[in-house]
């Protein structure tokens, strides 16, 4: 992409929509979420409105599906295969991975940054920021040097130097502040002047990253879809945060329901590192802090959005909490299967086993693992 020519929008992109009131907006930047469930203090994300989706399932391209079809560094259209050592290990007829940690920057988040940069370059933005631990600042810092953004990453001292330096080496600054709420404060202060184009969340309660980056997450059940051939998967389990790819990979499952392509759609399962949807799907406010702490930095924070209680919800999937010793041993199985994932990434497979135990996953599953991001970024 050159810097005089923008990108141009889906054609069946025509507005946004509420995920929660199903209120409809036009199709611009909206980066508080609603209007309207934020004036009812019930903070939600907007979904971009299609019209139509394209007829027929592509092998593996999925680009035509979003709003911003380019493709920039190669991201996308990554490795799905079987497990069978791990299946019968688990308990379960068939465990499939589906490897994110082949994108460009190695992990997930080339898909949001992919989109939200060419987003940023039509809002006419010259700067963005993102509020994050690793992995999405340093996919965002790529992506930005790329379409000649300028990038700004905060984030706290616990960042690793592996990440920081990817981050230098891409050309984005480095904003430190001391506690994850202060990397909201200040992204919150310079977006709303105007200075920065904010790539996530920086509300409390808060809301899912901006729209048009959580689009690009939609691919990955789009890929899934052509990839998983005669053997359709039953369940897919997303490492957690505050839900963005949970959603996307839901909504991208609904999609494909909605255009023909797909009469059933899998359960999409949350895996994370303490209770935080857990609590809400028994009953918790959505909006209150839930405490806890963890190794698995990638799934952090004590905050829930609206969007992963809209994605359970509309594939029926659960919320499953995973502790970090048994992760620890997963990421070893998962090596030993010739998988080197991020601890974070390595928890899809713990909260597998923990649903198979409770028996909300069935022995006759096949059970699709998304692998968020590769090991070589661990500290
Ligand atoms: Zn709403």
């Amino acid at each position: 992409m050159t810097r005089s020519s923008l990108p141009i929008a889906n054609s069946n992109a025509v507005g946004m929509r509420c995920i929660r009131c199903a209120e409809s907006f036009p199709l611009t930047d909206y980066l508080e979420g609603c209007p309207a469930c934020a004036a009812a203090s019930m903070p939600s994300s907007l979904q971009i409105d299609y019209c139509s989706f394209p007829a027929a399932l592509k092998s593996h391209d999925a680009s035509e599906w979003l709003v911003y079809p380019q493709t920039l560094l190669g991201e996308g259209n990554t490795p799905f295969y079987a497990l069978p050592r791990l299946a019968r290990d688990v308990g379960v007829a068939a465990l499939s991975v589906k490897f994110e940690g082949a994108n460009p920057t190695g992990s997930h988040k080339d898909r949001m940054s992919a989109v939200l940069v060419q987003r940023a370059r039509v809002a006419g933005a010259s700067t963005v920021a993102i509020a994050s631990s690793g992995n999405a600042g340093a996919s965002l810092a790529a992506y930005a040097a790329h379409v000649g953004l300028e990038c700004v990453v905060v984030t706290t001292p616990k960042m690793s130097a592996n990440w920081r330096r990817a981050i230098k080496m891409c050309g984005a600054s480095i904003v430190m502040v001391q506690t994850p709420d202060e990397r909201w404060q200040l992204v919150r202060e310079k977006s709303r002047t105007g200075q920065w184009y904010p790539a996530n969340n920086y509300l409390l309660p808060a809301v899912g990253s901006n729209p048009f980056g959580v689009d690009g997450y939609r691919a990955v059940a789009i890929e899934l879809a052509s990839q998983w051939q005669e053997q359709p998967a039953t369940d897919v389990l997303v490492p957690t945060s505050r839900g963005d790819v949970l959603w996307g990979v839901a909504q991208g499952f609904c999609d494909l329901r909605s255009m023909g392509a797909l009469e059933t759609i899998p359960r999409v399962h949350a895996v994370e590192p303490f209770p935080r949807i857990e609590q809400v799907q028994s009953g918790a406010d959505y909006r209150t802090s839930f405490g806890g702490m963890s190794r698995m930095t990638s799934l952090g924070g004590n905050t829930v959005a609206y969007q992963a209680i809209d994605a359970l919800r509309k594939t029926d999937g659960s919320a499953v909490a995973v502790a970090e010793g048994c992760v620890l041993e997963d990421q070893k199985k998962l090596a030993r299967a010739g998988l080197y994932l991020e601890l974070s990434s390595a928890a899809g497979l713990t909260g597998l086993r923990n649903l198979v135990r409770r028996g909300v996953i069935g022995l006759e599953a096949h059970a699709v693992v998304l692998a968020t991001s590769h090991g070589y970024k661990d500290p």
